[in-house]
């Protein structure tokens, strides 16, 4: 066996090991053995990495570059990384299982978030307030925030952690990256583009290892002023609990369960391939996954028989095949989770009408592959239509008119998306306004883009990545006054009256 690539981590510009020495294993969930080892960092590398963000914030040549420089930057950065999209994206199949036409296809899209924030670093502008009080002028400087962490998940780690690094650099910030233990690889071969990109030692940190080792003291870390989640609920329930203490800028994308809701005056065979990329593409390990299929009664027959032939006839396989269409599930946590929940959902008397069990390699899967699996006879307040599973497996519910199709929806924690299929203009302008949640997609699904905003409702996260507002939650606001009276006033009193009325 080839031996495994040892990774580091990059502090101050520079590649280093963790202080303990330790390390930890990257695994290949198709071959289902390591293949990378990773340092295993626990406080101390934090500390380090804050401290040289912090460094790289407050002095040298990061907070004296013009945001234009800024801007040609991130453009830079941008062009180095569709040289090595592919290199990039069989690293990230090899860490998290998911098909290598799905990451190629993101890491090929990857340098849109840079250009498109490169370009939006030097229209970042103040503004100057029409002042109510005489001989004063009132503007405003939009700033950094400063030393950001940057907290990302593994199933699609570069384009979710460049949701957040592209506004950062934009914005001026400084940053320490934590990826997820389980696909750290990708982000530090990132550093190399960064450093042959001519990002400044210090603005760009990457420490690697676990949640409660390396998150949790990135989050507390005094020197940080915000961080940027994307994760699961609970890990994002702490985050925020623990960022509260010291007021910390918190952005959290976290799940969802989100509905796919199918009227009977849709294009069928449009909306089985909706259907089928809102929960079987990326093997359902994807935070706006279609996880519940809303039908209307009067075609439900017709549209299951269309979506379980589409479904069975999904290929398993190699994910680094470009002709694989399911993958393998990425760890065997998750995969054990997945097999839990079908048991969970037949216990609550769902029927299962397709999958329901792990697929062999004779059917084209292997050690931690799930069938697509279909479950009919959902009811909302069932454990299967409440919960996120990460998996592929559909709930259906059947609904009998608009105003149903809504309080199901609606009726969840989360509100990350939801889908929407219907020829009607009127019914699809209606439903985007009453349903409750960041994304709302008509006649499509799983379509997203670094010019639109992205985000949750409810316990599906706080703010927004993407899009102009994107660059905001790494922006303060500073009003500066200035007088040219002569008279300073009455200093027992506050200056409140506008004295030019
Ligand atoms: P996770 O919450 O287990 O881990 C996410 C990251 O948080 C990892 O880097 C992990 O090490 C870190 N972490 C864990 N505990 C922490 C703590 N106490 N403090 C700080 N950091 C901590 O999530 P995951 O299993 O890697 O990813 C799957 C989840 O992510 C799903 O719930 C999915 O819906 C969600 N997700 C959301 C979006 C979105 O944009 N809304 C996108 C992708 C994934």
């Amino acid at each position: 066996m080839a031996a495994m690539k040892a990774y580091q981590v990059y502090i101050d510009g520079a590649r280093c090991d963790a202080i303990s020495g330790e390390r930890f294993e990257s695994h290949d969930p198709y071959a289902d053995a390591p293949w990378a080892t990773m340092p295993r960092c626990g406080p101390d590398d934090v500390d380090l990495a804050v401290e040289a963000a912090h460094r790289a914030f407050s002095s040298g040549p990061w907070p004296e570059m013009s945001a234009t420089a800024r801007g040609k930057l991130l453009r830079r950065i941008g062009d180095l990384i569709a040289e090595k999209s592919e290199e990039l994206a069989r690293i990230e199949v090899r860490d998290n299982g998911k098909l290598i036409s799905e990451m190629l296809a993101q890491t090929r899209y990857l340098p849109e978030w840079y250009y498109y924030y490169g370009g939006l670093a030097d229209k970042i502008e103040g503004a100057v307030i029409p002042s109510d009080k005489a001989d004063t002028f009132n503007y405003t400087l939009r700033e950094p925030v400063g030393v950001c962490a940057m907290i990302s998940p593994w199933n699609s780690p570069l384009m979710l952690t460049s949701w957040k690094i592209a506004p950062a650099l934009a914005a001026g910030c400084t940053m320490v990256i934590k990826p997820s233990e389980f696909t750290s690889a990708s982000i530090l071969e990132l550093m190399e583009v960064f450093e042959e990109a001519g990002v400044p030692p210090g603005v760009v940190n990457v420490v690697t290892g676990f949640g409660p080792e390396v998150g949790e003291p990135l989050v507390t870390h005094a020197k940080v002023a915000k961080v940027a989640f994307t994760g699961g609920e609970a890990a994002g329930r702490r985050v925020y609990q623990a960022a509260a203490e010291s007021f910390k800028r918190v952005t959290l994308e976290l799940g969802g369960k989100s509905p796919h809701i199918v009227f009977d005056d849709a294009k069928q065979d449009a909306a089985v391939n909706g259907a089928i990329s809102g929960i079987f593409a990326a093997t359902g390990q994807t935070c706006i996954a279609g996880s519940r299929l809303l039908l209307q009664e009067s075609i439900h027959n017709e549209f299951m028989d269309k979506l379980i032939a589409t479904a069975s006839a999904a290929r398993m396989g190699d994910p680094q095949d470009f002709e694989t269409q399911v993958g393998p599930v990425t760890t065997p946590a998750q995969y054990q989770k997945v097999l839990d929940y079908i048991d969970i959902a037949k216990a609550d008397g769902a029927e299962c009408v397709l999958g329901g069990e792990p697929a062999s390699a004779e059917e084209g899967g292997g050690k931690w592959f799930v069938k697509p699996t279909i479950f009919t006879g959902v009811k909302n307040n069932m454990r299967i239509a409440q919960e996120e599973v990460f998996g592929p497996i559909l709930s259906v519910i059947p609904f009998r008119d608009e105003d149903e199709a809504v309080e199901i929806a609606n009726d969840v924690s989360f509100g990350l998306a939801a889908g929407v299929w219907t020829e009607s203009l009127t019914r699809a302008t209606v439903m985007a306004k009453r349903l409750r949640a960041g994304t709302i997609w008509i006649n499509t699904y799983r379509a997203v883009s670094m010019t639109s905003p992205f985000g949750g409702f409810k316990a599906s996260g706080l703010g927004r990545e993407n899009g102009l507002v994107g660059i905001e939650e790494y922006l303060e606001t500073k009003s500066v006054w200035v007088s040219t009276a002569e008279d300073t006033g009455n200093p027992f009193v506050m200056k409140l009256s506008g004295g030019s009325d």
